[in-house]
């Protein structure tokens, strides 16, 4: 009998921690699990479920327009965000239910509340003390907001997703994913958005084709991307609306402002100095390839240790951990071609090497790009283009990046993930037949490299 009350004990029932402590006990580890907000983490509370309902949610608008093209007359139409929030709420309700249900019937001890490490093998929560053999941080992360005055007046992602009033008027701050996304959520509900990012252009550490193109297309879309603009300071205005004074002089009147300028790794105050575990000067915790801490029995996954800040990367994390401590099968995550989307409208879907990255790594470089309207647009009269590109290793003919800026380009980019991550040559693409008509198929019929 171990000298311990649990075998693991897990700090976050995020997406790291919640597989982490399935996969343990399944081993039959004995697996007790803190959560000091809702189980399911950032990703289902408040990240990617909530944020791609009400993606589709804001999609509406789009496809209202477009159906007149195709011999339609939509009624008038009006949109509720009460309802649209309440249902989300409702299915996040039932997620959140199930997460907490992944635990208990692996057979863990659920704990409400925060956690912090007293010595290296002993967690407290609120006033009890519990020991465990292993300990696993899966704290996940936190939005920052950008330190100006009237920073207060911010709100992040996390309030977004519960606002009781749609902003009809909104600056979102930031060119990453996140400020992308949001953009085009209030968009598509019809808020005015600007787009704020103090960069040359958005979307930093994509393709470049990626950020060019997409940076057209929202144009287009009707927001009103601002880059090399920041803000300078937010003051309340005496009829209760803000008032955002910009790094060219110009102020804009809105009723929000987000900052989606960046996130944090949850360890302050988890008491880890206290134990010895090292962090990084952006206060992530420093792992090994089994994800193991400076301290031989706390180990760390997920948007803690700030490697690849994406859910089924943490999964992945969590469950090499298990399989290597509880399971007996030494594993480590593989972080190389991760593929991603960005939600954003028009989506993004890339895999691999930017062309950029590639030309770095492997010299010689074909590239093959395309760019098209496609077919539903030629009816409906939208003015979209879509964009795809593969980056192929020239000495090889094996193709390291694959890019796309274009409707379901993240439904189609994990499919081409497999072929990427199975060492797919240029020549397999060319051999394999598309599927005709989608607009998937341009990635199997691109034959012209793009001229050096
Ligand atoms: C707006 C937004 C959209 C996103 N969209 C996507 C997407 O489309 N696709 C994608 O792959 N990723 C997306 N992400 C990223 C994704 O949510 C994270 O990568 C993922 O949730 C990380 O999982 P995790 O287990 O590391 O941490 P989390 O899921 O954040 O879980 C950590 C948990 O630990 C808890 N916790 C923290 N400190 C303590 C403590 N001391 N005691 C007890 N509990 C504690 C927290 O409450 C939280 O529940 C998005 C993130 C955001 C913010």
């Amino acid at each position: 009998m171990s000298q311990y009350d649990f075998d693991l004990f897990v700090i976050g029932g995020g997406s790291g921690g919640v597989r982490a402590g399935r996969i343990s006990g399944g081993y039959g580890a004995r697996v007790a699990v803190a959560e000091e907000y809702r189980y399911g983490g950032t990703c289902v509370i408040r990240g990617c479920v909530p944020k791609k309902l009400l993606v589709y949610g804001s999609q509406f608008a789009h496809d209202f327009e477009d159906a007149a093209g195709f011999g339609w007359t939509v009624g008038e139409t009006r949109f509720d965000w009460a309802t649209m929030i309440a249902n989300k709420d409702k299915e996040i309700a039932r997620l959140e239910g199930i997460y907490r249900k992944l635990f208990e019937n692996a057979g863990a001890r659920t704990f409400d509340g925060r956690a912090t490490l007293k010595d290296a093998h002993t967690v407290l929560i609120g006033d009890k003390s519990v020991t465990a053999d292993k300990i696993l941080i899966a704290t996940g992360g936190h939005p920052v907001k950008p330190a100006v005055p009237g920073a207060e007046l911010m709100i992040t992602s996390n309030e977004a997703f519960h606002l009781k009033e749609q902003p009809k008027r909104i600056v979102i701050v930031g060119g990453g994913y996140i400020a992308l996304e949001f953009a085009g959520i209030f968009n598509g509900f019809g808020s005015r958005v600007t787009l704020l990012y103090r960069g040359e252009q958005i979307l930093r550490g994509f393709d470049e084709d990626i950020r060019s193109h997409l940076a057209g297309e929202i144009g287009k879309s009707g927001i009103d991307l601002r880059c090399k603009t920041d803000l300078t300071k937010i003051e309340k205005t005496k009829d209760g609306a803000l008032l955002v004074h910009l790094t060219d002089g110009s102020t804009l009147e809105v009723d929000a402002v987000l900052a989606a300028t960046g996130r944090k790794p949850n360890t302050g105050g988890l008491g880890l100095e206290v134990v010895g575990v090292r962090t990084d000067a952006e206060g992530a915790v420093v792992v090994n390839e089994y994800s193991r801490s400076s301290v031989e029995n706390v180990y760390a996954v997920g948007d803690v240790t700030n490697r690849i800040n994406l859910t089924p990367v943490a999964i992945r994390e969590g469950h090499c951990f298990a399989d290597t401590v509880f399971g007996k099968k030494p594993r480590s995550p593989d972080h190389a071609d991760v593929p991603a989307a960005v939600f954003s409208q028009p989506p993004v879907g890339t895999i691999g090497l930017s062309e950029t990255d590639a030309r770095a790594k492997y010299g010689e470089v074909d590239v093959y790009r395309t760019s098209f309207r496609p077919l539903k647009a030629t009816i409906s009269g939208r003015d979209e283009r879509v964009m795809m590109k593969l980056v192929v290793d020239a000495k090889t003919d094996r193709v390291v990046g694959a890019h796309m800026v274009g409707e379901d380009a993240g439904e189609i980019m994990q499919g081409l993930a497999i072929a990427i991550k199975a060492g797919a040559k240029k020549a397999d693409f060319d051999a394999t037949i598309g599927i005709h008509p989608t607009a998937a198929e341009e990635f199997v019929t691109m034959r012209e490299k793009v001229k050096a």
